[in-house]
């Protein structure tokens, strides 16, 4: 007889949920009694207390990850265009190992992608990469968007320093990166904006969509607020193309309670990164995360394999009852949508390597030891 095997997922919200019930439940009864849905008291709340927690002059509720890329490169045209969106000759680098609302987020506001390579260590974007497309093309660049991926800094003082070199803009996706750090900073408190995504599977999520833009600029913060809300000040009187993309009142009371676990739950995460990294060391065929010595809150801890062993582990596991995710099976430069759409200037061959040998582990905060030892065994015994 086959034997049972509890099924290890990636996350446990269920888990998750259960660690923070009597919190979550009050802050979203609080909501029931007040009735007051949209812009509601939590929103503000949680806004000022992510602005306290970041360091940073104004954090801007908005309804995704998604709408606060685009609500950001929109202001940015606005305030540095004098127009609604960009022209398709003002280009954004960034890059091609992604989720794809970052690239489309571009699209989006007008601009053109520029897709620039990964560090194959860090798979974040390499920062020389941004230097050579510049030395050639510096003329058409508008701006930088680092993506902190998996939940690691980029390599922001080099970053910083290019922007101020060709005066070009920053806007940081922090997606995957809430409560990371580059040195003493957290993430997000760096670039013009900082764009946050609270999906459920991120590392700080909501119980539906929801994002956080961040900003030291006044008035990069009062356009965001007037965009998110139809384009104006007045509802009925506006100035700009809007949207209806605001934050969610119940979300952000969900959020406030998960917020007080946000730092537990990120050194619980590093803490498991930390025995994978022991447990795992010996076997050579394996990349393991690099540790560039910052806050990584490993949002997912990513391993890669060879060429084509990737997939056979990754059925190899399944059979065991392992959950592992694949971010990303298609760098941006793959996709239809990205047809014709974009630059680029140097062969992108560490992404598209990245896309067939990356393979991210089961990483939930709660996940015990036990569980984390049945993972490392199942992947050691493949190797064997
Ligand atoms: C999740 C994610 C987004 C989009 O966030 P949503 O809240 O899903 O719209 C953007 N960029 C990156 C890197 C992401 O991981």
């Amino acid at each position: 007889m086959k034997q049972i095997v509890k099924q290890i997922p990636m996350l446990d919200l269920k888990l998750e949920y259960g660690y923070m019930k009597s919190d979550i439940d009050d802050a979203i009864r609080a909501c029931l009694d007040h009735q007051h849905w949209i812009l509601g008291p939590e929103v503000k709340a949680l806004e000022e207390k992510i602005a306290q927690y970041i360091s940073a002059d104004h954090c801007v509720g908005v309804s995704s990850g998604t709408d606060a890329l685009v609500l950001s490169l929109r202001a940015l045209a606005i305030k540095l265009k004098g127009q609604e969106y960009f022209d398709k000759n003002d280009e954004i680098i960034t890059t091609s190992f992604t989720f794809t609302a970052t690239g489309d987020a571009i699209l989006r506001a007008g601009a053109t992608p520029v897709f620039v390579d990964i560090d194959l260590k860090t798979y974040n974007i390499d920062p020389s990469q941004i230097r050579d497309y510049l030395k050639q093309n510096s003329t058409k660049v508008v701006g930088i968007i680092p993506v902190h991926l998996y939940g690691q800094s980029c390599q922001m003082d080099e970053i910083m320093a290019i922007a101020d070199e060709f005066d070009l803009f920053v806007v940081e996706d922090v997606a995957q990166a809430f409560g990371g750090m580059w040195k003493n900073k957290k993430l997000g408190s760096i670039g013009a904006t900082g764009c946050f995504s609270f999906f459920p599977s991120k590392n700080l999520g909501a119980f539906g969509d929801g994002g956080m833009i961040s900003t030291n600029d006044d008035n990069l913060a009062e356009l965001i607020r007037m965009l998110l809300k139809h384009g104006g000040k007045d509802k009925y009187n506006v100035d700009h193309i809007g949207y209806n993309a605001r934050l969610d009142t119940l979300q952000a009371a969900v959020l406030q309670a998960k917020l007080m676990y946000i730092d537990e739950f990120n050194d619980r995460r590093r803490a498991i990164a930390v025995i994978y990294n022991k447990e795992l060391a010996a076997i050579d065929s394996l990349a393991l995360p690099a540790d560039s010595g910052e806050y990584h809150v490993y949002h997912q801890y990513t391993i890669a394999l060879k060429d084509g062993e990737r997939d056979n582990l990754q059925n190899f596991l399944k059979e065991q009852g392992i959950s592992s995710m694949i971010y990303y099976p298609f760098p941006l430069n793959r996709m239809k949508v990205f047809n014709d759409r974009f630059e680029t200037y140097n062969s992108l061959a560490n992404s598209e390597l990245a896309s067939t040998s990356v393979l991210s582990l089961p990483i939930e905060p709660l996940q015990d030891k036990e569980t984390t030892d049945r993972i490392i065994k199942a992947i050691r015994s493949y190797f064997d």
